[in-house]
């Protein structure tokens, strides 16, 4: 089946983002949100984000011009019955996710794929609560989606060929790349930072280094181009801490242990850019480490 209508469910930092990059690839996009306050900020990001590529001449106005007149916008989920393919993006909380699909699917064409871009949820698990667990995957773009090469596609138990290969050819025609990952906690890339990144704030803890020195050494020693704590609190320190919850919890090894200062700093509040302070503190002109 030729994908050419898509819905996307959350217009957050997410779904705006992925609203974006669909429609400058040719797609008609129909973005929901419960909020109608979410889906105007949403399309400004969005207009926003175009303006600055256009000002910046990687794209033509006119394509800048075409990719927002390809987005529209509504409040009513059922609306997006039409579509081909859904992409779930609203907040990370499993019962929020389950009740879109149950409102969702009594208006879906039989044929529609259906995904969710969750970071952490079990794409086995949520699939099993649908009609269509053969047309289910995980469909996980990173942030933010408009400059992040990579998509991460996850098959859960049930997901049938034919349904990868539409996303794959998807993923192309977005100009982006795919990494399959199987349907395990944190699938590839944050199963693999967010414990080094855990590391780094144990290296903080025992005193071996500083936040400086830590984020020194990884950029200059290892050929980061961010240091962990920097990029931990570009992430959010409250994000970071729930991954590494899934991961020792799904997995049952002790190796994925939160560090108990990252704990802490979540405990303060101290959740990083967001909230302006983390392993860095960001009130004043530069950012000055907070240990
Ligand atoms: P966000 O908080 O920016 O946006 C979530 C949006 O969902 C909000 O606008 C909210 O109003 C909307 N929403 C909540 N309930 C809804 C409902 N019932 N129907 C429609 N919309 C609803 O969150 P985000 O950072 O965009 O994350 C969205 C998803 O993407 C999550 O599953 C998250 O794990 C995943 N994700 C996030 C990142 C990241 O770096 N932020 C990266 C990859 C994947």
């Amino acid at each position: 089946m030729a994908i050419q209508t898509v819905g996307i469910v959350g217009a957050g930092q997410m779904g705006s983002g992925i609203a974006h990059v669909f429609a400058l690839a040719g797609y008609d996009v129909l973005l929901n949100d419960v909020n109608a306050d979410s889906l105007s900020k949403g399309l400004d990001t969005i207009r926003r984000n175009l303006e600055r590529q256009a000002s910046r001449g990687k794209i033509t106005e006119a394509e800048r011009d075409a990719a927002l007149a390809r987005i529209r916008t509504t409040l009513t989920l059922a609306e997006l019955g039409p579509t081909d393919l859904v992409i779930e993006a609203a907040t990370e909380r499993e019962t929020v996710k389950q009740a879109i699909f149950d409102a969702l699917l009594p208006h879906l064409k039989p044929e529609t794929i259906l995904t969710s871009n969750t970071s952490s949820i079990s794409i086995t698990r949520l699939a099993s609560r649908t009609d269509r667990p053969e047309k289910f995957m995980g469909f996980h773009f990173m942030n933010p989606v408009p400059v992040m090469q990579l998509v991460e596609l996850i098959r859960g138990i049930a997901t049938d060929q034919p349904t990868y290969d539409a996303l794959l050819e998807v993923v192309g025609r977005l100009g982006k790349t795919a990494a399959s990952a199987e349907d395990f906690p944190a699938f590839i890339v944050n199963r693999i930072l967010v414990p080094m990144i855990n590391e780094a704030v144990y290296t903080l803890y025992e005193g071996v280094g500083n936040v400086r020195s830590i984020d020194e050494a990884l950029k200059l020693g290892a050929n980061h181009p961010m240091g962990p704590l920097e990029l931990a609190d570009f992430i959010g320190l409250d994000t970071c801490l729930a991954i590494m919850n899934v991961l020792y919890d799904g997995l049952a090894d002790s190796k994925y242990r939160p560090c108990p200062l990252l704990t802490k700093y979540v405990e303060a509040g101290w959740l990083g850019r967001k909230t302006q302070r983390g392993f860095y503190d960001y009130r004043g002109e530069t950012p000055v480490p907070t240990r």
